[in-house]
């Protein structure tokens, strides 16, 4: 074997130092721990994620497994316990209020779960996508051409006048998207955009959302328990008790007589420490449980059994 113990720390050293330095999105071992009555909440435990500009990813996860934890940090309403967050040049760690403020307005747009806290319900879709053009001082042709643009993008020009109350829960989440976008952000977030809708409506929601990605460039990160939407996006990262555990990237792959088809691929994360989750069917398989007796073979790492030789074995 040509790998010494030497070069082989020099890498995880450069590793270390250059973690995530040309992503767009840094989160870096991060911990969220909530107190309340006494008791230690670890909502999220040491939280390793790399977001590519341009980008369109799912974050999916359980109930209470720190979904919206990750995206209160990411949107700038919650600062983390410990860590390292960073989002394009903006350093969520060490911001003024007043900074904050500015990151909220230009650099990042959120779509959350309840259309409510979306839209404002006295004002129609297109009010609702000026609102946040004027507070940025946007001039008032520039606002209604681009609302106008937006809303038709995402195929809901025709409730242009209509208030909430008067369209279907789908089309007040495609108008909560063009909010969004209105001042044209690098990254949007979505909380559980589609938790209130059936699958039909879901549908067109994350093809709204697809569609933002592709045509404006904006990188799109979709928080979310439900796997279907997985098939909607490049990248699954899943998220277990406050960390990530395991990706799923598709890609179009094309046959030799011209036919594409989806392949997707599951990856297990390493973190920043080294630690890996090795899955329960693996687990099961082998009864791999506490000690374990790893390898390094010229390309791969093997995982023993504890309780056998490797020799005895091969
Ligand atoms: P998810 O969005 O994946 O359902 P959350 O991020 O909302 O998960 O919550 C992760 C964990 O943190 C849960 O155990 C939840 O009860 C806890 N938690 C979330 N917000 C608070 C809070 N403000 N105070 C105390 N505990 C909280
Ligand atoms: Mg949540």
């Amino acid at each position: 074997m040509t790998t010494t113990l030497e070069s082989l720390e020099e890498r995880a050293r450069a590793h270390g130092k250059d973690f995530g330095a040309d992503a767009l999105i840094v989160c870096d071992s991060l911990v969220r721990i909530y107190q309340s009555e006494g008791v230690e909440v670890q909502a999220l435990q040491g939280l390793d994620l790399l977001i590519e500009r341009g980008d369109l990813v799912a974050v999916v996860g359980a109930s209470g497994s720190g979904k919206s934890t990750l995206l209160s940090v990411l949107s700038g309403l919650d600062v983390p316990t410990a860590g390292r967050v960073r989002v394009g040049p903006w350093d969520l760690m060490s911001m003024t209020s007043r900074q904050r403020i500015e990151y909220r307005r230009t650099m990042v747009g959120f779509v959350w779960q309840q259309t409510a806290r979306n839209l404002v319900p006295y004002l129609t879709s297109v009010e609702n996508v000026m609102l946040p053009l004027a507070l940025a001082g946007r001039p008032r042709r520039d606002r209604t051409r681009r609302s106008a643009e937006l809303l038709d993008m995402l195929g809901v020009g025709y409730c242009a006048d209509r208030r909430p109350g008067e369209m279907s829960g789908g089309e007040q989440q495609r108008v909560a998207i063009a909010v969004g976008l209105a001042n044209d952000p690098q990254v949007l977030f979505a909380d559980e955009p589609t938790g209130e809708l059936d699958s039909a409506t879901s549908d067109d929601v994350l093809e709204c959302l697809r569609t933002s990605n592709r045509e404006l460039g904006t990188t799109v990160v979709i928080v979310t328990h439900d796997l279907g939407v997985s098939e909607h996006v490049q990248r699954t990262v899943a998220i277990r008790d406050g960390r990530t555990s395991s990706e799923v990237v598709r890609r179009t792959d094309t046959h030799e007589d011209g036919s594409e088809h989806v392949v997707a691929e599951e990856f297990a994360v390493l973190d920043r420490a080294g630690r890996l989750q090795l899955p329960r069917e693996y687990r099961e398989a082998l009864d791999l449980v506490g000690r374990v007796r790893l390898t390094l073979e010229e390309s791969h790492v093997s995982v023993w059994p504890g309780r056998t030789a490797p020799k005895e074995q091969s």
